[in-house]
């Protein structure tokens, strides 16, 4: 039983793609999307419907959520903000409906899954560091809980910090783990990032791929988006 944890897609439709054959490949059972399939980059209604098509679990995030006019953008960065204005522009009604309909949270007796941070999802903080990490899995009673938001791909314990490829994890413990992100990584690897977890072995995988990165660049500078946004899909920050 594999399960393919994926976020932050940015509308980056060449990564996206890229994602979900990779995932094909694996023979996974289900994938989970933590959200932010729009902001960004230039292709929002195409990743909505790839990931309505194909993922059996979705969440809302920040972004999806100032797409429909839900998250008070005051405090967005320029170029995040101009980008949610031009994703409001762009969305077809029924894909808005579609983001409206997302929850903030999905959970079993193994997992919870959360766009931003267990303690308030609908608050969008940030899980940056260890402090952070601590104070959140109070939050939540199961063993493992998935985030993304940060775009960085890292696995907190109650008394470790992990930033590798793969990762086996203790029973009888705790642990946050970021999925990384698909469609704008910021750990300076521009490979396109998601999270393989074989739940009996309970392992991690974090898979890499390579993607038609300039092909994203160019859409994004046509789309008339902020050209900051296509130069840092090339680094990875
Ligand atoms: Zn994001």
């Amino acid at each position: 039983m594999t399960a393919a944890i994926i976020s932050d897609i940015h509308a980056n439709l060449e990564a996206l793609k890229t994602v979900l054959k990779s995932i094909e490949q694996y023979g996974v059972d289900t994938i989970y999307c933590l959200g932010d399939i729009v902001g960004y980059g230039p292709n929002p209604n195409e990743c909505i419907e790839l990931v309505r098509d194909k993922c059996d679990h979705v969440l809302i995030g920040n972004h999806d959520y100032a797409a429909i006019g839900k998250t008070n953008i005051e405090y967005f960065n320029q170029y995040a903000k101009a980008a949610a204005y031009w994703t409001r522009e762009h969305l077809t009604p029924g894909n808005k409906d579609y983001l409206a309909s997302l929850p903030f949270t999905h959970q079993n007796d193994e997992m919870l899954m959360v766009h931003a941070s267990p303690t308030n999802p609908a608050h969008w903080y940030y899980v940056l560091n260890p402090y952070d990490a601590q104070i959140e899995m109070q939050a939540f009673n199961q063993p493992l809980c998935f985030i993304g938001h940060s775009h960085v791909p890292v696995i907190y314990s109650e008394s470790d910090v992990f930033r590798g490829a793969y990762y086996t994890f203790e029973a009888g413990k705790k642990y946050i783990v970021n999925a990384g992100s698909v469609g704008q990584p910021r750990d300076g690897n521009y490979k396109a990032c998601y999270a393989l977890y074989d739940l009996r072995e309970k392992s991690l995988n974090y898979i890499r791929l390579e993607y038609e990165v300039q092909k994203t660049y160019s859409k994004i500078l046509k789309a008339g988006l902020p050209p900051f946004l296509a130069e840092r899909l090339l680094k990875g920050y």
